[in-house]
């Protein structure tokens, strides 16, 4: 079923058209944009967190990327063992995605929600999903790297803020930002009930508006980085390890190639001196890290483009059990 769906939703994604007109191509003087990926709740976001839907969507996101020739960080959370009693699963996911060359992050045990859960509590968390990660790196001779917050969620009090970012800075791991934020996780939502129900209309018309958001969201980034920082900059895309993107990574990646982008290790796109700014956005939700350098500027953070308002109500419609 998954896989008929993948054929009908591939076959009707169409180029996009219009082209957008508001980007002036990228910056002069460079090799073009360049843009690392990364992906959040490894081994699989919890909706669908199940063994065999687990191997295919791994199996799938890797054959994409090593289609691209992009390197991905992903990031884990090793509470999830995807219905198994033991984290042989998990580990054999995480496994995968080291033997295919990428990198892979911490992003916590269990996933908490920072500004629902006391500093301490988070911060035990943090360690703990650290552990395994970790683990599967040394085996390898390499070390445990980046961070990322659940929901971008760095703190909404300064003593929060400050304290997790003491407690990562103390074991050297660096924060992996987003700049590229977007709504793929209620497009993917969407996406996912309509495979469950078998509802093929509904997936090929989700996975449509699903890459035009995409593309929606590099042009309205791109453009705030040159409001912002007075250039572009090489951005960090923010994905998940779900059905949508392992049904459409394909094309996905083929769009954000047509507008002029390589695909680079997050530590080269982190070179850029942009990302030795500060993040001084203390505050209730997770922006872009391009709007916390527009607060640094004195600015208002700004949100990225919103999902097709159709979609917003499927999600509302299928989340109540409607
Ligand atoms: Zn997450």
């Amino acid at each position: 079923m998954a896989t008929g769906l993948a054929v009908v939703a591939l076959a009707a994604v169409p180029a996009r058209s219009p082209a957008p007109s508001i980007a002036p191509g990228p910056p002069a003087g460079g090799s073009g944009r360049a843009v690392a990926l990364t992906f959040d709740d490894l081994p699989l976001t919890s909706e669908a967190c199940e063994a065999a839907v687990a191997r295919e969507v791994t199996e799938k996101i890797l054959e994409a990327l090593a289609e691209a020739e992009a390197p991905a960080v992903g990031f884990v959370n090793a509470s999830r063992t995807c219905g198994e009693p033991s984290p042989a699963l998990r580990d054999a996911v995480l496994e995968a995605w080291l033997d295919a060359g990428h990198d892979l992050g911490n992003h916590t045990w269990s996933h908490p929600d920072l500004e629902r859960t006391p500093l301490a509590a988070y911060l035990e968390d943090v360690d703990k999903g650290a552990v395994p990660v970790d683990s599967l790196l040394e085996l390898r001779g390499r070390r445990l790297v980046w961070f990322r917050h659940p929901f971008l969620h760095v703190g909404d009090t300064p003593e929060k803020k400050s304290g997790l970012a003491t407690h990562l800075a103390e074991n050297d791991w660096r924060v992996a930002p987003v700049t590229v934020d977007n709504q793929e996780w209620v497009y993917a939502y969407v996406y996912q009930a309509a495979i469950a129900r078998g509802d093929t209309a509904l997936g090929a018309r989700v996975a449509v508006a699903y890459l035009d958001h995409i593309d929606d969201a590099f042009a309205y980034f791109e453009t705030r980085a040159r409001e912002v920082v007075g250039r572009e900059v090489p951005q960090v895309l923010l994905l998940h390890a779900n059905r949508l993107n392992a049904d459409l990574l394909e094309p996905l990646l083929a769009r954000v190639r047509a507008r002029g982008y390589r695909f680079v290790e997050l530590t080269e796109a982190m070179e850029d001196a942009v990302y030795a700014r500060e993040d001084p956005y203390t505050g209730r939700g997770g922006p872009s890290w391009i709007e916390r350098w527009a607060v640094a500027a004195g600015g208002e953070p700004s949100r990225g483009p919103r999902e097709h308002p159709w979609v917003t109500e499927t999600y509302a419609r299928l989340r109540s059990g409607r």
